[in-house]
């Protein structure tokens, strides 16, 4: 059990969310395209325990979000809980995605977005775009018959792609590579950074392996002039091309002090490449001299290969957030991971909820409470663990909780 003294300061701790995909509060019958860039999978997959829709935390999320305050009687119906949530939706109208944040005690909270919108503004919500579909400007035909998941997201990143060229003023694509990475890539983030982007995502797993090679400008260069205007590239030559546009993106980063988030480890879909979601296979990118301005912000903490992210918080360009396996992992499981990153490189580790919609009903608030929940609490065990072994003081497992839930983030971002 965590210690109850230092849970109920760890509980007041105002957060920074690392990693999390709210929605705009949306009037009846309006949709929210701007949240992902993929289409849905097709193919179907077996969903883990506490994402299933049946999970009672999803009981006492709600009754703790839309009914604290009412008298807790017995556990509230279904239906209660329906009308309560739509009740503070109608409520709070446009403040409704901060006044979650306020009941979580999340102070800023990062939206992984294709674009913001109202009920969505900063301090509290900060934006993180997808930077994706810069890597695939050409015909995707090929590259998506590697994996029947794909798909879905080649679409999206061609309809993201040729929205980037619209915002640019450009009618298509530039012939040479370096008009491509000067008016469309570099143009892009610059513009993302100036509207207030605090990092740039990528969910490059979902699409190829995470192992990228060191190709010249030259090859990237031949190969992006000799598809441009139609034909299919071998999946060799798009991966050439790619790696060399990933490279170069990573250097902007660097330069601009915009951190590159990169999913990691366990994806949601039954065709997902888990081996090629490994963070080891970062290594030549995150050991390249010319990158070590760059900081890498490993999403998920690399989860089911956390030991392997620990390894790499050694350098001095790493950090990680534990989102996602606030809910994929029991949190007794996530305090084990805990500890052992804290007691090897506290300063760059970030809590992350990853809430995202699984439904309305089961959506971002209800996901945001229980990683939040889980989190603060594995977080407890963890630190009441290392007291117990004498490793650390009450003061300091104190001063370690602020900077896992706060501190490493408003540092790295350089937050007020
Ligand atoms: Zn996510």
């Amino acid at each position: 059990m965590a210690d109850p003294e230092l849970l109920a300061a760890i509980n007041q701790i105002k957060a920074i969310d690392n990693h999390a995909h709210p929605k705009r509060p949306l009037k009846e019958g309006e949709s929210d395209p701007a949240t992902d860039f993929a289409d849905p999978f097709d193919s179907p997959f077996d969903v883990p325990v506490r994402l299933r829709l049946d999970n009672p935390e999803y009981n006492s999320a709600q009754q703790a979000l839309y009914l604290s305050g009412e008298p807790q009687t017995t556990k509230a119906s279904a239906e209660q809980l329906a009308s309560a949530k739509k009740r503070a939706r109608e409520e709070k109208g446009e403040q409704f995605p901060a006044w979650i944040l306020d009941r979580l005690n999340i102070d800023v909270m990062f939206a992984n977005r294709v674009a913001m919108g109202s009920g969505l503004k900063a301090p509290r919500f900060l934006w993180v775009p997808y930077g994706d579909a810069f890597l695939f400007p050409l015909d995707n035909t090929d590259a998506g018959a590697a994996n029947p998941d794909y798909r879905a997201q080649f679409n999206g990143a061609t309809r993201l792609l040729q929205a980037h060229l619209r915002d640019a003023g450009l009618s298509q694509l530039p012939d040479a590579l370096a008009g491509y990475l000067s008016k469309v890539v570099d143009a892009t983030i610059a513009r993302q950074k100036s509207s207030g982007a605090v990092a740039l995502k990528f969910t490059l797993a979902y699409m190829r392996t995470l192992d990228f090679g060191n190709p010249s400008e030259g090859e990237a260069a031949r190969i992006y002039a000799r598809f441009v205007k139609g034909g299919v590239p071998s999946p060799a030559d798009y991966k050439t091309l790619q790696d060399f546009i990933f490279r170069h993106i990573a250097m902007k980063s660097g330069e601009l002090d915009l951190p590159l988030h990169i999913h990691t480890g366990a994806g949601a879909s039954g065709y997902f490449n888990q081996t090629g979601a490994s963070p080891f296979l970062l290594e030549p990118l995150l050991n390249d001299p010319k990158l070590r301005r760059t900081k890498f912000v490993l999403v998920h903490g690399g989860s089911p290969f956390a030991q392997q992210t620990r390894m790499l918080l050694y350098k001095p360009n790493v950090y990680a957030d534990f989102s996602a396996q606030t809910f994929l992992l029991s949190t007794r499981e996530l305090s084990v991971v805990l500890r052992s990153w804290l007691e090897f490189v506290p300063e760059k580790v970030m809590f992350g909820t990853d809430a995202f919609e699984i439904t309305p009903e089961v959506g971002w608030p209800e996901i945001a409470w229980l990683s939040n929940h889980s989190a603060r609490e594995a977080l407890g065990l963890a630190l009441t663990g290392m007291m117990a072994d004498g490793q650390i003081t009450r003061e300091q497992a104190l001063e370690l909780a602020r900077s896992v839930l706060r501190e490493n983030a408003r540092k790295l971002y350089a937050l007020p």
